[in-house]
């Protein structure tokens, strides 16, 4: 029953019967039945509070102590349900919301689980690679650093390291705070070479991080990977290369002097077959002999050591003296070289003459002998220039340079897939290389534009001061 009707019956019950008993009472006098009347209905009032007590305020009591327990984190505990009034409805409900609390944190208490050992595993993972871990946020802080990362920064035993620590200890060639700074906001990764730390060398690998939900940035992490061995070795082996050649040099200039000699007749009279034996075996010193001084070069460009004077330099003078000295090479190779003359005199730039003649000596070399396929090989050689720079280019219509090997042309010993048909002989693949870092010596750039089976343009350009 209600708990309102149960009120109301009981009110009009107990006032119904205190005036039946007034009404009904023989020779009713006022004053006593007055007294009658109150002391009746205060009986019927105590009734009643004591109904109501034991209806209402005591399911209510119980209610609230189980609320505040449940409150307190105890999802054991259950309301007694003892009437079929709102209170016990109310005991009911809140029964059935705990049910289901119980079933929510259930849920909660796997799903937290299943993250902690989620994040135990990686953590774990970070911790023991042996690569240097740091991940910084947008401003810089060190967010996290695995202990091989505290172990650079010489704080092995702390549970963090600050972003100064790093900054510190970080010697080379870029400010490392200004460089994650820049290339985090611009989410974009960065990898540096070389880096000192203490007394050891490390290549550096800075990558954004993405919030995996949003898509923002949020940060970077930055791997350190000491190289300080294949440093040392790569150091060792260009010290033999480096005095090999040199030792290879002398006896190879002595074997060219002599050749010359006996080809030239100076020692007596040679036949025709002694000749075509001579030429060859001279033909094969000259390659070694320009091989010797490329690995010379390039042992000394590993050192940084490849520096050279540099001198105002009128560089269409040096285009027309390698177009012309490279002549018959393409005759030989059926192959038509043109130099497009500027129309105007251009002007000089800062360069090493000698240095740079070697390098379009090598890109003109290269034009004829990659374009040989056919006698429709053609290579065009001319010079422009703008406000700004002094361009040469070199283009031919030749084998071309496959896709997946062009971003690695300019390194060492790099060589086309495609090459070795048309150069048997088998270049170095140093050309390159050398001619990269001797015009990036004099400020220039250079860089190419190339088809596999239509052809390639090199391109040399310098700053005009
Ligand atoms: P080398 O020619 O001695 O191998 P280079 O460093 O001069 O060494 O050239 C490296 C490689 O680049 C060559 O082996 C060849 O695969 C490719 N290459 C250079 N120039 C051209 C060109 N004009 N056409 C096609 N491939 C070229």
């Amino acid at each position: 029953m209600k708990l309102n009707l149960k009120i109301a019956i009981f009110l009009t019950a107990g006032f119904l019967a205190v005036l039946l008993v007034f009404v009904m009472m023989p020779g009713a006098r006022p004053g006593r039945d007055s007294l009658v009347f109150f002391t009746l209905t205060a009986v019927v009032d105590l009734f009643l509070a004591i109904y109501l007590k034991k209806t209402v305020v005591d399911p209510v009591k119980r209610l609230k102590a189980v609320v505040q327990k449940i409150g307190a984190g105890d999802l054991t505990k259950r309301v007694e349900v003892g009437s079929h009034d709102e209170i016990g409805e109310l005991s009911a409900s809140f029964n059935r919301m705990t049910e289901k609390l119980v079933d929510a944190n259930r849920d909660l208490q796997a799903k937290v689980k299943e993250l902690s050992e989620e994040h135990g595993r990686l953590s774990s993972l970070v911790e023991s690679v042996k690569l240097g871990v740091v991940m910084v946020d947008l401003r810089l802080s060190v967010i996290l650093a695995n202990q091989a990362a505290r172990a650079i920064f010489g704080k092995p035993q702390a549970k963090n390291i600050s972003f100064q620590d790093m900054s510190d200890k970080i010697k080379g060639s870029v400010n490392i705070s200004q460089a994650l700074s820049y290339y985090v906001h611009a989410g974009k990764p960065l990898n540096i070479q070389e880096v000192m730390i203490g007394e050891s060398y490390y290549r550096l690998f800075m990558s954004p991080v993405r919030d995996i939900v949003e898509h923002i940035f949020i940060g970077a992490v930055v791997v350190m990977e000491d190289v300080t061995d294949q440093k040392k070795l790569d150091k060792m082996r260009t010290e033999i290369v480096s005095v090999t050649s040199h030792q290879l040099r002398t006896p190879a200039t002595i074997v060219k002097g002599n050749l010359e000699m006996v080809l030239g007749g100076d020692v007596g009279k040679i036949s025709k077959a002694q000749k075509e034996l001579l030429d060859d075996t001279y033909l094969g010193n000259e390659r070694m002999i320009h091989l010797i001084n490329d690995l010379m070069d390039a042992a000394k460009i590993n050192e940084g050591k490849l520096v050279f004077p540099l001198a105002p330099v009128q560089l269409e003078d040096i285009v027309e003296e390698v177009t012309k000295e490279n002549q018959a090479f393409a005759d030989e190779k059926h192959v038509k070289l043109v130099y497009n003359q500027p129309a105007a005199g251009l002007p000089k730039v800062n360069i090493n003459k000698d240095k740079i003649k070697q390098v379009f000596q090598n890109l003109i070399d290269n034009a004829v002998k990659y374009s040989s396929i056919d006698d429709k090989g053609r290579v065009e050689v001319d010079i422009q220039s703008d406000d700004k720079y002094l361009r040469f280019a070199v283009k031919d219509n030749g084998i071309g340079i496959p896709k997946a090997d062009q971003e690695k042309m300019f390194e060492r010993f790099s060589r086309g897939s495609n090459s070795t048909k048309l150069d048997p002989g088998g270049g170095s693949g140093l050309g390159l290389y050398i001619a990269k870092a001797v015009v990036e010596q004099a400020g220039g750039k250079i860089w190419f534009e190339s088809k596999e089976g239509e052809g390639s343009t090199f391109y040399v350009a310098f700053p005009i001061h």
